[in-house]
């Protein structure tokens, strides 16, 4: 199926609609030299006029339909210029995460077999040293690329006269890009999405949470992840705007949420945790615009969502991954009341089934935990480079997560399948015990996880971060007894505990289980 370029198509129906607003408080030189200001805006009109340009620009470089081109950006106005533009081209972005190490990169684009490699002046030095690693690969420097001198020019938005466009339509099979997980559990893996996957996604997200013409989407999660990218179409294929961040700073997102009229705003649960401690904190509460704040990624812990619940902010706890071109599942501010510690219902055109741990085929009944699978037109057809393929996006795809439905439908997940803890032929999930250690009034932050035993298989540890003001170390028996007065079972108690200083983290804030795990047999 293929359809108008979504951008051309925006900048046909409401050529002067704010596609692109951004915000910086950093000095100049930090974004780079391609910007004078701190604040712009860009229409529909001028941002497809300067998606043209660049089409062409990158047409007249060599790059064809199929090649694969690494962006290696930070958040920018030309993140969003070059994906329009490599729609433009047929071209297929690899997006790579500017936190990674060289040889990180370098890996990722050996494995994507990238032929290009865009970047700007604050990749510099990582761009020209993966270079050397890499034969034949096609750099180019995008820092003096216009992003607004263009935008005056008048065209004929309707023919594609001016940049010689030989291909402005978008098919559905078509990949669009290839993203990278996070990496959490291991090495990330390579998830190919078409414009079809990303079409999908962006309906059933707007089914779901609506979309008005007003809305004004504040984007401070990095690009390169796709619950960043995402925004990008939903809001082209909406034509609604999108206010766009260099990086997630406190107060530049306050300051947005405050002073753009800002409607929605997506995050992972440390963003809005960091958001909550800050001494204007209540920029959020007071904005009358803000009607959803998408907070997804990991889960969302119990005090997190009362602290929430009681400062009436209007969150929307939301499961998604890589796989599925973000959300599955959200739940709505109105549901929160009655659905505490849900992810919330699968969205438009989205299925999913619940299933034994150990037999896919047997699917379980309503409140019972297995592995959660899901199926939709959002879901990628398989990876890419590598084993697994699935034939078609028509069947179930196994999320590597565990959770439950309840008698609504409403999801609850519960932990990576990954982190399920078997101790004496008992399964033993780290978020309930988690759960029940949050209450201690002397613990900041806990991980629970298993560690290899020779009798039981597993046992139970904890990794304790204590709050500032706790300066005396709780004791094992205190931790256990505190636990099975919450009403804890005995096999569920931690067995051990390590005080920690911090827990290591993803730059989107997850937990890096296993890091932690070889840490404390480091200290062992
Ligand atoms: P990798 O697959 O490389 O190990 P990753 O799974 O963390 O990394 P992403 O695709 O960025 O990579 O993250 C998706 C995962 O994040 C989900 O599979 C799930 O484990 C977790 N996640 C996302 N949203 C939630 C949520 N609301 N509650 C609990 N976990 C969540
Ligand atoms: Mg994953």
């Amino acid at each position: 199926m293929k359809f108008l370029n979504w951008l051309s198509q925006a900048a046909i129906s409401h050529p002067e609609a704010i596609a692109l607003s951004f915000k910086s408080n950093l000095i100049d030189q930090e974004i780079d030299q391609g910007l004078n200001q701190r604040d712009l805006n860009w229409s529909y009109a001028q941002l497809e006029t300067l998606a043209r340009h660049w089409a062409w620009q990158l047409q007249k470089l060599g790059l064809k339909t199929g090649d694969r081109l690494g962006i290696l950006l930070n958040n920018h106005p030309r993140y969003l210029i070059l994906i329009h533009a490599l729609a433009k081209c047929g071209a297929i972005g690899v997006f790579l995460n500017t936190r990674l190490t060289d040889l990180e990169i370098i890996w990722q684009l050996r494995d994507s077999g990238t032929d290009y490699l865009v970047y700007d002046g604050a990749t510099t030095i990582t761009a020209i040293a993966v270079t050397k690693q890499i034969e034949n690969l096609n750099i180019i420097d995008l820092s003096h690329w216009s992003i607004t001198s263009l935008a005056t020019e008048s065209i004929d938005l309707q023919t594609n006269s001016q940049s010689d466009l030989q291909n402005n339509w978008l098919d559905f099979e078509q990949i669009q890009g290839i993203f990278y997980t996070s990496g959490t559990t291991g090495k990330p893996k390579a998830v190919p999405l078409t414009y079809g996957n990303h079409y999908h996604s962006a309906i059933a997200s707007t089914m779901r949470i609506a979309s008005y013409v007003d809305d004004n989407w504040l984007v401070c999660m990095p690009m390169f992840h796709v619950g960043g990218l995402a925004i990008a179409w939903r809001s082209v294929i909406n034509g609604t705007k999108i206010t766009l961040l260099p990086k997630f700073d406190e107060q530049l997102v306050l300051d947005a949420i405050a002073g753009e009229q800002v409607t929605l705003i997506s995050l992972v649960p440390t963003m809005l945790i960091r958001l909550l401690k800050h001494p204007q904190c209540q920029k959020l509460q007071k904005s009358q615009k803000l009607r959803g704040i998408l907070l997804g990624g990991a889960s969302a812990n119990a005090q997190l969502i009362s602290q929430c619940l009681e400062l009436k902010l209007p969150i929307m706890p939301t499961y998604g991954m890589t796989e599925t071109a973000s959300q599955i599942t959200t739940l709505l501010p109105t549901e929160l009341n009655f659905k505490i510690g849900s992810a919330g219902l699968p969205l438009w055109g989205i299925e999913i089934k619940i299933v034994d741990l150990q037999n896919i085929k047997q699917e379980l009944p309503t409140g019972a935990i297995g592995q959660i699978l899901v199926r939709g037109a959002n879901v990628m057809a398989g990876y890419f480079n590598s084993m697994g393929n699935r034939s078609s996006n028509q069947e179930w795809f196994s999320t590597g997560d565990l959770g439950y439905l309840d008698s609504d439908r409403y999801l609850y997940v519960v932990n990576r399948r990954h982190d399920l803890i078997v101790s004496g032929g008992e399964n033993i999930y780290p978020s309930e015990v988690e759960a029940v250690l949050c209450q201690h009034p002397a613990i900041a932050e806990v991980c629970v996880i298993g560690l290899d035993d020779q009798e039981w298989g597993a046992i139970v540890a904890a990794a304790i971060v204590l709050k500032r003001s706790q300066d005396h170390q709780l004791s094992l028996h205190a931790i256990r007894s505190f636990c099975e007065e919450q009403g804890l079972s005995r096999y569920k108690l931690p067995k051990s505990v390590y005080f920690v200083d911090d827990l290591p983290k993803s730059a989107s804030g997850k937990i890096l289980r296993q890091e932690l795990i070889r840490g404390l047999r480091d200290v062992c």
